[in-house]
C-alpha cells in the first residue's frame, strides 16, 4: 500500500503528519517512509535519524570526442535545454548547469562523437528509527533538478519490502510531485485554513483528480484562519478527515526531533486517530490482517 502525504505549500505540517503516522502505523506494520522533499528534506530531523548508507545520484553528462565530431550542429539543435553551444564554426561545448542529462544529444549524433560522462546531482540515504525505515533523498546544494533525485529515492524505497510505503512529497504541483504521487492508494493533502493554504490545496486537488487518486484532506493549525476549506473539499469530492489545532506541543516536538506520538501527550491522539482513519481507508474497518 502506498500513501502519499503532500501539501500545496511548504510549512503546512506535511512532514509532521508523515512522520507521526509512520511511527504509529509502524507499531503494527512494516513501514518505509520516503522523504521526497529533496530540496529540503526534514523527516530525518523530525525523527532525529542519522543519515546512513549514502548512495550517489548521478545523471548523464555528454563528453564530446572532438576527434570524431564533424561540427554538424545536430546535438546543439536537438537540445531542448540550450545546454550545447557552438560559436561560428567551432566545436560544441556544454553548459553543465543547463543539461538535464536526457541523452537526446548522444542518441542524435550520427558520428558517435558523444561519450558517456556523469554528473553528481544528489544522494539518497537509508536509516532506521522508531521501528520504521526512512529513505531520504537530498539534492546537492546549488543543483536545480530535483527529478532524478526523486526518482532514485523512489527506486530505493520500493526495492525495500514493506507493508506500507509512505512518501512525503515536496510542496507544490511540479513534475517531481506528480511522480511522487503516482500509483498512490491514498493521498493525504495537508493544508491550513488561510487564503494561501486554500489556493494551494486547490492546485493539489486538481492534480490528484487528474491522476485519478483517492484524496483525503487534513487541515493543520485548523484554528489559525477561517478560510472555507470545506467548500474546496466539496468541489473536488474530497473529505476532510482530520482538523488538527495549533499547539505548542507540536512546535516543541519539532525542535526536539521527537514525534509527539512517542510521548502520548494531548496532540498524540490526533495523529493516532488519523493513522487509524488511514488504516481503514487502506484495509477496511477491520484493519490489515497481521
Ligand atoms: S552531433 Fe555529434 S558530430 Fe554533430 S556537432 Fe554534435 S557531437 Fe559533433
Ligand atoms: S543530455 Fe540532453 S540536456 Fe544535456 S546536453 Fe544533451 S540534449 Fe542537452
Amino acid at each position: 500500500m502506498k500513501i502519499a502525504v503532500t501539501g500545496g505549500k511548504g510549512g503546512t505540517g506535511k512532514s509532521t503528519v508523515a512522520t507521526n503516522i509512520s511511527v504509529v502505523l509502524g507499531r503494527k506494520y512494516s513501514v518505509a517512509l520516503g522523504d521526497l522533499d529533496v530540496e529540503c528534506p526534514n523527516d530525518h530531523i523530525l525523527l532525529s535519524a542519522e543519515l546512513n548508507n549514502e548512495r550517489k545520484v548521478e545523471i548523464f553528462k555528454p563528453i564530446f570526442d572532438y576527434a570524431k565530431c564533424t561540427k554538424c550542429s545536430v546535438c546543439k539543435n536537438i537540445c531542448q535545454e540550450n545546454a550545447i553551444v557552438m560559436f561560428r564554426n567551432n566545436y560544441p561545448f556544454l553548459i553543465p548547469n543547463l543539461c538535464s542529462g536526457c541523452t537526446a544529444c548522444k542518441l542524435a549524433c550520427s558520428y558517435n562523437a558523444i561519450k558517456d560522462g556523469s554528473k553528481l546531482v544528489g544522494h539518497t540515504y537509508e536509516s532506521e528509527i522508531h521501528g520504521i525505515k526512512l529513505f531520504t533523498g537530498m539534492l546537492l546544494e546549488g543543483e536545480e533538478r530535483a527529478y532524478p533525485v526523486v526518482l532514485a529515492t523512489l527506486k530505493r524505497i520500493f526495492s525495500y519490502s514493506a507493508d506500507i510505503y509512505i512518501v512525503d512529497t515536496s510542496a507544490g504541483t511540479s513534475n517531481s510531485v506528480a511522480k511522487s504521487l503516482e500509483s498512490a492508494d491514498l493521498v493525504v493533502a495537508v493544508t491550513e485554513p488561510t487564503p494561501l493554504g486554500a489556493h494551494d490545496l486547490e492546485g493539489i486537488l486538481k492534480l490528484t483528480k487528474k491522476l485519478n487518486l483517492k484524496t483525503k484532506i487534513v487541515v493543520n493549525r485548523a484554528d489559525i484562519g477561517n478560510e472555507k476549506i470545506d467548500k474546496i473539499a466539496e468541489k473536488y469530492s474530497s473529505e476532510i478527515v482530520m482538523e488538527i489545532p495549533y499547539s505548542e506541543e507540536i512546535v516543541k516536538s519539532y525542535m526536539a526531533g521527537r514525534p509527539v506520538v512517542l510521548d502520548g501527550g494531548k496532540m498524540a491522539k490526533y495523529y493516532e486517530d488519523l493513522a487509524k482513519i488511514i488504516e481503514e481507508e487502506l484495509y477496511g474497518d477491520s484493519g490489515g490482517e497481521r
